[in-house]
C-alpha cells in the first residue's frame, strides 16, 4: 500500500482495490493514475485486458495465422492434428513471420517519433 502516495489515498477506498492496484503496476506514477481512473470510472487498458479473458490459446503460443484469405490457420500445438496452414506454413515460421509483422508494424508505428527528432536536429 506504500507505493501509492499517501494524498491519493482517500480513507474510503478499500484495502482489496489498492491491492489490486499494486498488483497491475509497480509504477508509483502508474498507480496514482489506476487510483484516479478507478474513482472517476475511467476504463484502462487493464480493465479491457480483463475483459479479453480467456484469450485465445493458439493466439498466445503465436500459432493462429491470418495473414492472407485462405486462413485463418491454426496449428495444433500437440502435433495430433494440422501441423501447416494451407500455404505449408509450420509452426516455426508462423510464429517466426507473426514476430517479425509485429515488429515491423511497431516500429512503423513509432517511425514519427524519430522523423520528429530528426526535424529537431
Ligand atoms: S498459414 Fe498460410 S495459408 Fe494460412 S493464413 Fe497464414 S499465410 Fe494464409
Amino acid at each position: 500500500m506504500e507505493q501509492i502516495a499517501d494524498e491519493q489515498i482517500n480513507e474510503s477506498d478499500s484495502m482489496s482495490m489498492l491491492q489490486e492496484i499494486n498488483e497491475k503496476s509497480i509504477d508509483p506514477a502508474s498507480q496514482i493514475i489506476l487510483h484516479k481512473a478507478e474513482q472517476e470510472g475511467i476504463e484502462t487498458a487493464w480493465d479491457r485486458y480483463e475483459k479479453q479473458i480467456p484469450q485465445c490459446s493458439f493466439g498466445q503460443l503465436g500459432i493462429c495465422c491470418r495473414n492472407c484469405n485462405m486462413g485463418q490457420c491454426r496449428i495444433d500445438p500437440f502435433g495430433e492434428a494440422t501441423e501447416k496452414g494451407i500455404c505449408g506454413a509450420t509452426a516455426d515460421i508462423i510464429v517466426a513471420r507473426n514476430l517479425l509483422r509485429t515488429i515491423a508494424a511497431g516500429a512503423a508505428a513509432h517511425s514519427d517519433h524519430a522523423r520528429g527528432c530528426s526535424a529537431n536536429l
